[in-house]
């Protein structure tokens, strides 16, 4: 095996369990490498830091499979899918869950999501998309599933010099199916939704606004397919207005309402949040609830300052259109905005909207999406619920 030696100075990440290595922390590579292959990775000392694939293509240089001296072959990959999903089953997460979250499974740029018996799968860098025949297999295996997607329809994937393709990788089976969560049901578009098809990690917090909502009037912006609204409905809102610039987004969360029977609450349309936030904030509209869950502002660091704008902006508007004493139910996915970042910033907003806030809950994704202490970007969801009060 061709064997990577890293510089004496390295940043102390590594060491600690971070499994990304730049190509800025290499001092030489002992061989010829092809991008994907397996490499050793050794400290300047000699001594071994761990295994994993190589892309020279690709930024990180390096992502880390094993920290120990072991076979990387296909039982490999059943062992770690089988030690994800024995967590998953020890914390709670079965029917639906996210199997496997990337690095906090061990295995880097790998995302597999359960939706009962159908599995959604990226592999986002080339030395992990060519175990997908091995992984493939461990979920055949280990599962018996009805049915196993490819969602690689995803930009990143160019970084890595690798094809945007999505498919079947099982038998073909239909592509719309119905899961269970927190007592209700929701229609999932594997083939067309976004990214996987439904958002997993939100999970939990759904259930969080269960008592904030009872007899609301309720506003959701950035519904997708009306997930927390649905959920709003059937924990007593009164009224209900879900909004999302994309039409597809409000036909399933229309479709939602109707298969959960709460249509007659729940109402979509298609709208830019945006705009309207401000508009309604104009016209002095109000409401006693109003949740946000904006799509990820930026994936790269450059534009950190531009996504805290975009925060501040969106949250500023969906406050002002809470009575005195409502609430604000607001999500961040954007992992570069780290918790104390997202709560500066929504506490600029109140300031400049001159309320007044009381903390209900504050809280990240659902547990089948483990945080790894020392990986900032596995801490990626943020979860704020505040009671507003007007000055
Ligand atoms: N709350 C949802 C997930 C929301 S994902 C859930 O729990 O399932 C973010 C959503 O924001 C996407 O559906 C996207 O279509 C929508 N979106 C992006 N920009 C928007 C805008 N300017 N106005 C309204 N919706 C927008």
């Amino acid at each position: 095996m061709i064997t990577v030696y890293l510089k004496k100075r390295i940043a102390p990440r590594i060491a600690n369990g971070h499994p990304w290595i730049f190509a800025n922390e290499v001092d030489r590579v002992a061989g010829a490498p092809a991008a994907g292959d397996l490499v050793e990775v050794h400290y300047a000392d000699g001594k071994l830091a761990g295994i994993g694939y190589i892309n020279p293509k690709s930024q990180i240089l390096v992502r880390l499979l094993t920290r120990k001296r072991e076979n990387i072959d296909d039982a490999f990959f059943r062992k770690r899918i089988a030690g994800a999903w024995a967590y998953r089953q020890k914390t709670g997460y079965t029917e639906n869950c996210r199997l496997i979250f990337g690095e906090a499974d061990q295995m880097p740029a790998l995302i597999i999501d359960k939706f009962n018996d159908y599995f959604v799968l990226q592999t986002l860098a080339l030395g992990m998309d060519k175990w997908k025949p091995a992984i493939v297999h461990a979920l055949q295996d280990i599962f018996k599933p009805k049915g196993i997607y490819e969602r690689n329809d995803v930009p990143v994937r160019n970084l890595e010099g690798l094809e945007q393709q999505k498919g079947f990788l099982s038998e073909p089976f239909d592509t719309n199916i119905i899961i269970r969560e927190n007592g209700l049901q929701f229609h999932v578009d594997i083939a067309n939704g976004q990214k996987t098809g439904y958002f997993l990690d939100q999970k939990d917090n759904r259930r969080a606004i269960q008592h904030i909502v009872k007899g609301a009037e309720v506003l959701g912006a950035f519904t997708y397919t009306g997930t927390f609204e649905i959920h709003a409905a059937h924990y007593g809102a009164k009224t209900v207005l879900g909004i999302d610039i994309s039409e597809q987004a409000v036909a399933q969360a229309n479709r939602n309402a109707t298969l959960n029977k709460l249509d007659h609450i729940c109402r979509f349309e298609a709208m830019n949040a945006f705009d309207v936030l401000k508009e309604w904030g104009k016209e002095e509209k109000k409401y006693d609830v109003v949740m946000l869950d904006p799509p990820a502002f930026t994936k790269s660091r450059e534009n950190i300052q531009k996504a805290i704008t975009g925060y501040k902006e969106i949250n500023l508007r969906g406050m002002k259109l809470i009575r005195n004493g409502g609430f604000l139910v607001t999500s961040s996915c954007t992992n570069l905005v780290q918790p104390d970042l997202f709560l500066q910033t929504i506490d600029m907003a109140a300031k400049d909207a001159r309320k007044r806030f009381r903390q209900v809950t504050f809280q990240a994704q659902a547990s089948d999406h483990p945080i790894i202490w020392g990986m900032e970007n596995t801490n990626y969801l943020k979860f704020l619920i505040v009671e507003v009060s007007d000055h």
